[in-house]
C-alpha cells in the first residue's frame, strides 16, 4: 500500500485518485475549491462520469480515499504527489500554467520527506523541468525528489474503464528509478508501460491528441468531398477503417471535435511549435477545418429553411460527446450561438448536461425530453450522439415538428429510413441524392 496525494479533483484527478485507491493504495485528493471538497466528503460528485460514484463511495467506506482542500494535510506522508490540475488555453493559445505553478509550489511547501512528483496534467514540453525547478526552490526540506511525466489518455465518459484498462502507460523522467516507482503503481493493470525521457513523454500526449483531432478533421474534409461527388462518408470510413494501418476509431464525420482537451491541446502544440520556429501548417488546417464544420452545418440549415430568422430550431445534445456532462468547447454550444446570432430561437435537450447548460446558455428553452424539443420546431439538429437519440420514435417526432428538416450532425440515422418518414434528411458527407452520379457517367 502506497500513499498518493492527487492535486486537483477534476475528471482526471478524481478518477486517478479513486482508481489508485481501488487498487489498494491510500489516496488523498486535494482541491483548492472548498465547495467541491465539502461535496465530495458528503459523497456528491462534481460531474457525471459513468461508474465513478460507486467507486468513490466504496473506497471512502474502505478508508482508502479521502478529500482535503489543503496540500499540508495531503502531501506529508505521501510518496507520490500527482499534479492533475487544469491547463486551459491562454490568450495566444498557449497552455496556461498558472494552476500547475500553484500546485507545484503548494506541494513543495508541504513535502516533509522524499517525494516523486507525477505530472499527469497535459503540460507543454519542458514543463517537467520547470516543475522540478519550482520544487527545488520552494521545498522546506532537503529530501530527494524527482519529477515524472505521466500523461493521461483517459476519455471522459469511459474514464474509469480507460484508467483501469489503458492501451499503454507512458512515463518520462530523467530519473529512471523514479519512473520505475511510478510504473509499480500501474503494474496491477497489466498494461504496456513505456518509460522514456521527460520531454518525450510530454510530447507523446500532445502528438496523440493532435493525431486524433487530425483523423476527425480529415474525415470531415472527405465528407465535404463526398457530398459533392455522391459518395457516403459513413461507408467510406467503414471501408477505410477495415484497414488495420488506418483503424476505424476517430473516423466519424460530423460537426467536429470539441471538449476540454483537443481544442486546447492542438492550439498549445501549434503555439509551442510556431514560437520555436516551426511552421505547423497541418495543425492549423486541422483547427480550420474543425471551426468551419460548425459553420457549414448552420449554412446547411439556413439553406434548407430559406433563412434562420424567427425559426425555431430544436437541438438534441449539449455535451461535447455522449456519456459526459462536460460542456467545455462543445460544438453544440457553438452551433447554438451561431443560430442565435442569426436570430433563430432554440430549444434543447441533453440527458445529463442541462444543469450545467442552464448556467451558460442564454435565451435557450431547455426541454425535459427530446419530444418536447421537436414540438413545433422548424428543424431538428442532432449535435451529440447520445444512445437515447438513436432509438427515438421518429414517427412521433415527425408529427410533432412544424417543418420536417432533420439535420443529423452525427450521422446516427439511416437517411433512407428518415426520408421514408418524409423528413428532409441532411447528414454530414452523405450525398442527398444521386445527382453527382451523372457527373461520373458524363
Ligand atoms: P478540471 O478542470 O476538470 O479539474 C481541475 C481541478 O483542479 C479543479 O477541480 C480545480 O479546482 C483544481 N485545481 C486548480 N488549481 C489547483 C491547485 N493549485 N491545487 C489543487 N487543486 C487545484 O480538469 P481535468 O479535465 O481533470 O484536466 C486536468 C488535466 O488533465 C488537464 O491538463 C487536461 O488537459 C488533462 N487531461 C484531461 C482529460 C479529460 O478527459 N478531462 C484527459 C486527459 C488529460
Amino acid at each position: 500500500m502506497r500513499t498518493i496525494a492527487v492535486v486537483g479533483t477534476g475528471y482526471v484527478g478524481l478518477v486517478t485518485g479513486t482508481c489508485f485507491a481501488d487498487l489498494g493504495n491510500r489516496a488523498v485528493c486535494i482541491d483548492t475549491d472548498p465547495e467541491r471538497v465539502a461535496k465530495l466528503r458528503e459523497g456528491i460528485l462534481p460531474f457525471y462520469e459513468p461508474g465513478l460514484e460507486e467507486l468513490v463511495h466504496r473506497n471512502v467506506r474502505a478508508g482508502r480515499l479521502s478529500f482535503t482542500s489543503d496540500c499540508r494535510e495531503g502531501v506529508p506522508g505521501a510518496g507520490f504527489a500527482v499534479i492533475a490540475v487544469g491547463t486551459p488555453s491562454g490568450q495566444e493559445g498557449e497552455a496556461d500554467l498558472s494552476y500547475v505553478r500553484a500546485a507545484a509550489e503548494a506541494i513543495a511547501e508541504s513535502m516533509t520527506g522524499p517525494l516523486v512528483v507525477v505530472n499527469k496534467s497535459t503540460m507543454p514540453i519542458g514543463t517537467g523541468d520547470w516543475v522540478a525547478s519550482i520544487i527545488e526552490r520552494k521545498r522546506q526540506v532537503p529530501d530527494a525528489f524527482a519529477v515524472v511525466s505521466n500523461p493521461e489518455f483517459m476519455r471522459e465518459g469511459s474514464a474509469v474503464h480507460d484508467f483501469m484498462s489503458p492501451d499503454r502507460v507512458v512515463l518520462g523522467s530523467d530519473d529512471h528509478a523514479a519512473a520505475e516507482t511510478v510504473a509499480e503503481l500501474y503494474r496491477p493493470l497489466g498494461a504496456s508501460i513505456l518509460i522514456t525521457d521527460l520531454r518525450t513523454a510530454e510530447m507523446i500526449k500532445y502528438a496523440s491528441n493532435a493525431f486524433l483531432a487530425t483523423k476527425v478533421s480529415f474525415i470531415n474534409e472527405i465528407a465535404a468531398i463526398c457530398e459533392q461527388l455522391g459518395a457516403d462518408v459513413k461507408e467510406v470510413a467503414r471501408g477505410m477503417g477495415m484497414d488495420r494501418r488506418i483503424g476505424a476509431a476517430f473516423l466519424e464525420a460530423g460537426i467536429g471535435w470539441g471538449g476540454s482537451c483537443f481544442p486546447k491541446d492542438v492550439k498549445a502544440l501549434e503555439h509551442m511549435a510556431s514560437v520555436h520556429g516551426c511552421h505547423p501548417q497541418l495543425l492549423r488546417a486541422v483547427m480550420d477545418i474543425n471551426r468551419d464544420q460548425r459553420r457549414l452545418i448552420v449554412q446547411k440549415l439556413r439553406q434548407a429553411l430559406g433563412g434562420l430568422e424567427d425559426t425555431l430550431v430544436g437541438v438534441l445534445g449539449l455535451s461535447f460527446k455522449p456519456n459526459t456532462d462536460d460542456l467545455r468547447e462543445s460544438p453544440a454550444l457553438e452551433i447554438i450561438h451561431l443560430l442565435q446570432h442569426e436570430r433563430a430561437r432554440v430549444q434543447a435537450y441533453d440527458p445529463v448536461a442541462m444543469p450545467g447548460a442552464a448556467k451558460v446558455l442564454r435565451g435557450v428553452t431547455l426541454c425535459e425530453d427530446p419530444y418536447l424539443v421537436a414540438q413545433g420546431a422548424d428543424a431538428l439538429i442532432v449535435t451529440t450522439e447520445w444512445n437515447e437519440f438513436k432509438q427515438l420514435d421518429m414517427r412521433r417526432i415527425r408529427e410533432l415538428v412544424r417543418r420536417p428538416v432533420l439535420l443529423d450532425g452525427r450521422n446516427i440515422y439511416d437517411p433512407a429510413a428518415m426520408r421514408a418518414l418524409d423528413f428532409v434528411y441532411i447528414g454530414v458527407g452523405r450525398a442527398a441524392g444521386n445527382s453527382s452520379r451523372s457527373l461520373i457517367s458524363a
